[in-house]
């Protein structure tokens, strides 16, 4: 068998898989965070799993980038820089902020995501650095490549902002739950969701590639129903729970 044929297989593998956990997350929560309960097996502490899941990502991706043939290209570059901006802060950073001795996640899940960071950091990297039509010199003036970054950036920053809100909030109330109201949580019950969205958004357009659109895909059909139990959960632990407030789109839903 070719490469590229399992690199279309396990392509088509996460098509498949945005499209099977979408309605199963509305149902199932997954069991992480809030959402965490007894029955699924041996638990790890949070952040460390964080970082272990999250880390096959921006390694593979620079592998695929090192093994490559499209080193000099500006967009080549830039990609890099894009892809290992948000999955440094993912990997290094964000798990050290949140780190806490007592939160634990399902090993399961940790190596569920660790698996899916391996894949879609190979999709990505190796669609971009090997299988795609070459991307010209003129790309990075090309309206779907500057629209897709500046997306991409709005996302990363809305990401980034939020997360740190609910970080900030959790030190300030020290409890494990409080409503936050900063930043686009006065519209929002799940801003950073928001903002990830977007980023990776402006990815697929910035590429312009299946793998990013896939990615985007799967991010949606992740982040979408785990809003909606966010959602459910706010209003029932919460009962002066801002009524006007969404769960993910300003104003939408
Ligand atoms: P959550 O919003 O559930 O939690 C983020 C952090 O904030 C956790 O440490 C959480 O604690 C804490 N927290 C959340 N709400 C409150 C609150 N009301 N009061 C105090 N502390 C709070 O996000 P996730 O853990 O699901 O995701 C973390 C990041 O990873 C997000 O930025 C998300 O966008 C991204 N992500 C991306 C995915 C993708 O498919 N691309 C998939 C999943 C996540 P605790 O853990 O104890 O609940």
């Amino acid at each position: 068998m070719s490469e590229y044929l399992i690199f279309q297989i396990l392509l088509i593998l996460v098509f498949c898989l945005a499209i099977i956990i979408f309605p199963t997350l509305l149902v199932i929560p997954a069991p992480y965070g809030r959402h965490n309960r007894p029955g699924w097996g041996s638990q790890i502490n949070a952040s460390l799993g964080w970082a272990i899941m999250e880390s096959p990502a921006p390694i593979v991706f620079a592998f695929c980038f090192a093994i490559g043939n499209r080193k000099t290209e500006a967009s080549s570059f830039l990609f890099l820089v894009m892809w290992l901006a948000h999955y440094i802060y993912r990997t290094c950073v964000y798990p050290y902020q949140r780190r806490s001795r007592r939160k634990q996640m399902p090993v399961i899940i940790m190596l569920m995501a660790f698996l899916f960071n391996m894949i879609n950091g190979y999709l990505n990297g190796r669609y971009l650095y090997t299988f795609a039509p070459e991307y010209t010199s003129y790309w990075i003036r090309d309206i779907r490549f500057l629209g897709g970054l500046g997306l991409f950036i709005i996302g990363f920053a809305i990401n980034l902002h939020s997360d740190k809100v609910l970080l900030q909030l959790r030190q300030e109330v020290k409890k494990d739950y409080e409503i936050p109201y900063r930043g686009l949580f006065k519209y929002i019950s799940c801003a950073n969701y928001f903002g990830e969205i977007i980023e990776w958004l402006g990815w697929a357009v910035a590429t312009w590639s299946w793998p990013g659109f896939a990615f985007f895909l799967f991010t949606v059909a992740n982040l979408f129903p785990r809003a909606h139990q966010h959602q459910k959960w706010y209003r029932k632990e919460f009962p002066d729970y801002p009524k006007k407030r969404k769960a993910i789109i300003p104003f939408v839903y």
